[in-house]
């Protein structure tokens, strides 16, 4: 962005197997120094695809989008649904890394076809909101393109903002929330990546495509009646399992359940969609066959937002007293809009209101605060600085993060495992770093990792799907499929109908391994402890109404990381 220069580069010889999360960490330790400060030029930020993209493998159009986090100061991959992945692939490209900061003030698109990227100067957007500027976008260049923008959140270069992907209605609606990676592409003056449908899109090669289609038939007879669930009510469904589990995070993590918990549940949500006609069901990106995103619409049947999930309705929601979908509706829209993650600012507003800047329950507060992000008050940029931040400004200890980034809407006293990950991930409190939900187990079927809320067998469960994980990551398909063994016995043959690699179940675990274990090397050079303290009131206090406790040590975790090197 300094120079305005671009080269298309072959992939180097090291980098071929790697695809999304495994590519982003590998690039990372290779060029970025880990000391650097993340809004410096010596950051960059990765777009990079799985390696299932552009294959029939279910889901597989997920985007990794990676660089050193505002929020944690280590490592970052957030993935995201969308059209970008599957342009990318059009236009042949693995991955897209940008470098470099510019010198002038300017703020440029990055319009990029098969043959060339333009620097095009973007003054009209700035401050734009992503819905404004994506339509402008679409009004230039077309309906196909596909896009990844800021909105005044990454401009004003404020830790919790999101790179936005837009859908496959061409909606900005889909973000890479965690981590603050849009305050990375902020800090390099790019409003938007604008990606060109080729009028002949390269194809990925497939060593054996009808191998592929009878293992993906196979798996899809499997997981679409088993996801059935997700796939009408979405991931809101979850509301009330983690109600019933006691870990809905309610009042800043005071409570595990909420007394309005029906009105913003799976159930109540799919009613309202359903009575005013938005879609209750909808793939975010190409090739899905769950189909847990949403369209939601006002009482006038306007469109609203999109992609309204469990995490944005649990931490705006029951965690600040707001029992209203019509509001939530909004508030995920404004973050949508301003570009910045609705979990962090469900932690945030969560901090904000302990300090008494705005009620418990007042929704339409909630919605004022957020505009003001857009507007670039002093207010704005505290709450779009993160949960932590607002904690130290004003002067509140109870604070639900962990290494500097709020905590997804898991109470880890009920979500034991889920916890370990919080404090043990490379990648921070993140809960699709390790997502422990009720009945999920590790890849030893002999092994008893024990009911939600028990320490028992937790280290090892937290292990084994972080490591599954990074294998989703990294292939490209949404972890909606399944961070479980039988799926990844699905992943192996279809990685060895893709390539000629005659991966074993091994190898495959030994390739999520070193993901992780590089991750933590780069974390290790960026000065960032293995091990996270969770917050101390998770030590202090029972969780009601199941009396949930905090109860694994630090010396439990000490060698939490070694696993990842063996
Ligand atoms: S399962 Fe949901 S999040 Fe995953 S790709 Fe499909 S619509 Fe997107």
């Amino acid at each position: 962005m300094k120079t305005k220069q671009y080269n298309f580069e072959e992939l180097k010889k090291e980098f071929i197997r790697l695809g999304g999360r495994a590519l982003i960490a590998n690039i990372m330790l290779a060029e970025v120094n880990p000391a650097c400060h993340p809004l410096e030029a010596e950051n960059k930020i990765i777009f990079a695809n799985g390696l299932f993209i552009g294959t029939p493998f279910p889901c597989p159009g997920r985007l990794s989008i990676g660089g050193k986090s505002p929020l944690t100061g280590g490592i970052k991959e957030s993935n995201v649904g969308g059209l970008a992945a599957t342009r990318m692939s059009q236009l042949g490209l693995r991955a897209i890394i940008i470098e470099d900061t510019p010198k002038e003030e300017e703020w440029y698109l990055l319009v990029i076809s098969k043959s060339k990227v333009e620097f095009v100067k973007a003054a009209e957007l700035k401050g734009k909101g992503n819905y404004e500027t994506v339509a402008k976008l679409r009004d230039k260049w077309g309906p196909k393109i596909a896009t990844l923008s800021i909105g005044p959140a990454g401009e004003q270069l404020l830790a919790a903002a999101s790179v936005a992907a837009s859908d496959l209605d061409g909606r900005p609606a889909r973000h890479a929330g965690r981590g603050g990676l849009g305050t990375i592409l902020g800090s390099k003056k790019v409003k938007a990546l604008v990606l060109l449908r080729p009028t002949e899109p390269e194809l990925e090669p497939l060593r054996d495509p009808e191998e592929l289609k009878k293992v993906t038939r196979e798996l899809n007879s499997i997981l679409i009646p088993k996801k059935r669930g997700m796939t009408i009510y979405g991931t809101a469904g979850m509301v009330s399992v983690a109600n019933e589990i006691g870990g809905l995070p309610t009042k800043n993590y005071r409570f595990g359940s909420f007394d309005q918990m029906e009105k913003i549940s799976g159930e109540a949500l799919y009613k309202i969609i359903t009575s005013r006609k938005g879609k209750p069901t909808e793939a975010c990106s190409p090739g899905c066959v769950i189909r847990c995103s949403n369209m939601y619409v006002d009482k006038n049947g306007e469109y609203l937002t999109s992609g309204f999930e469990y995490e944005t309705i649990a931490l705006n929601g029951s965690n600040l007293l707001i029992g209203d979908l019509d509001i939530l509706a909004q508030i995920d829209r404004t973050c949508d809009d301003i570009g910045v993650d609705t979990i962090e600012m469900g932690n945030a507003i969560a901090v904000a209101m302990e300090a008494g800047l705005l009620k418990w329950g007042d929704g339409q507060a909630v919605v004022s605060l957020l505009r003001e992000i857009g507007q670039g008050t002093l207010r704005g940029k505290l709450i779009a600085s993160g949960a932590t931040n607002v904690g130290k400004v004003l002067g509140v200890a109870r604070v639900p993060a962990v290494r500097g980034q709020g905590l997804p809407a898991y109470d880890p006293r009920a979500f034991k495992a889920m916890g370990v990950t919080f404090a043990t991930s490379p990648m921070g409190a993140d809960h699709t770093s390790g997502p422990a939900i009720a009945g999920r187990t590790g890849w030893d079927p002999q092994k008893d990792y024990g009911a939600i809320s028990e320490s028992k067998g937790k280290i090892e469960l937290a292990r084994e799907l972080q490591v599954m994980v990074s294998l989703c990551d990294a292939f490209g398909f949404c972890f909606f499929v399944g961070p479980d063994r039988w799926i990844l016995e699905y992943v192996l043959k279809a990685i060895n109908a893709k390539f000629d690699w005659n991966f074993t179940f091994n190898d495959l675990i030994a390739y999520g391994k070193n993901i992780l274990r590089i991750e933590n090397e780069f974390n290790k050079k960026a000065g960032v402890s293995e091990i996270n303290r969770l917050p101390d009131f998770f030590y202090k206090e029972t969780l009601p109404p199941h009396n949930n406790r905090w109860d694994i040590s630090e010396e439990q975790l000490k060698d939490f990381q070694a696993f990842f090197s063996t």
